[in-house]
């Protein structure tokens, strides 16, 4: 794994973060090369990540009233199970690979979109699903540009260029909570998908059970929504309620411009998106409204319009520096 090199682009002026930044790159690498004793295919990372995460899936099972595993079954789900989403699109079967990917790709990913989603107030409070300033939005489309390139050319996220942001940046806090949610998500999705194959019943109330063909893919994916939310801390719910919306605009949009394979054992991303969009407004309005939940289904649809206006200008700077 000390193979992933990384071209570090200092955007802060302390030198000493970018020792920092470049010791904690090679510590993470050193341990995601490190299996787990008895688990050849795991690494000390994952394997630590992985039953945090497991963890706060249970908790927010029971307190959802769903039955939790028992622990033979979890320990299939943290051998093997945890990566079916992410192969999928990395088109890899490496567990230490896969992981340490798909946390690179979440990061920059959050890193990028939450530049062009975002503007900060006059009184410093951070807004999302605003338009940002023009210099802002700049910096992110390009990050973008950066990252789908690394994706299409390299299919490795490490390839695109580190930046190092300043330790106040006004965004680390909503990037850290939304590579936490997709996490928690795509743990959440693997744990729905034991549930149903043990025949436990999941969350999932008559009125969501969705018409497409894709049944089992939905309810997962519905299930890990809702944990998502459960678990989160008040203050971030709206974060918990936006970031699967992101990861799956972002893969559908990367789909939809091939440079992701289209998906391979689960529906589209953008039928995915648009299933759960669903499932949240029925959840928001029945069987009484709930008012924060529909105002956050409404910011999403600013998210999602302000999401490809930077995707287009992204495609349009990867196209530019092709021509030259
Ligand atoms: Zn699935």
């Amino acid at each position: 794994m000390r193979s992933i090199p990384r071209s570090i682009e200092q955007t802060g002026d302390e030198d000493k973060t970018r020792s920092l930044w470049a010791d904690a790159w090679n510590n993470s690498l050193d341990r995601m090369s490190t299996p787990v004793a008895g688990q050849p295919d795991q690494d000390v990372a994952t394997f630590e990540i992985t039953t945090r995460l497991l963890k706060r899936v249970e908790d927010a099972a029971l307190r959802l009233e769903v039955k939790p595993l028992d622990n033979s079954v979890i320990g299939t789900l943290a051998e093997r199970s945890i990566n079916a989403f992410n192969t999928s699109f990395f088109g890899t079967t490496s567990l230490i690979v896969v992981h340490s990917h798909l946390l690179i790709f979440i990061h920059l990913l959050a890193k990028a979109i939450c530049l062009c989603i975002s503007a900060k107030a006059p009184e410093g409070i951070l807004q999302i699903g605003v338009k940002p300033p023009r210099k802002q939005l700049s910096e992110g489309t390009q990050r973008l540009s950066e990252l789908l390139c690394a994706m299409r050319d390299h299919r490795d996220p490490a390839a695109a260029l580190a930046y190092i942001a300043p330790v106040g940046w006004f965004l680390w806090h909503p990037v850290y909570s939304i590579v936490d949610c997709m996490e928690l998500f795509v743990v959440a999705h693997e744990y729905a998908h034991l549930l149903m194959t043990k025949g436990e019943g999941i969350f999932s109330p008559e009125y969501l059970n969705a018409t497409s063909p894709h049944d089992e893919e939905h309810s997962a994916d519905l299930f890990a929504q809702v944990t998502v939310i459960a678990d989160a801390n008040p203050a971030d719910i709206y974060l918990a309620v936006l970031s699967p919306l992101l990861l799956f605009k972002s893969l559908a949009l990367m789909e939809q411009e091939s440079i992701l394979p289209p998906a391979e054992g689960h529906p589209a991303s953008s039928q995915r998106l648009e299933l759960l969009v669903q499932s949240l407004t029925l959840l928001a309005t029945r069987p009484t409204p709930r008012t924060p939940l529909l105002d956050m289904v409404g910011v999403w649809s600013n998210v999602e319009r302000l999401l490809e206006d930077a995707w287009a200008m992204a495609v349009e700077n990867i196209r530019r520096r092709h021509s030259k």
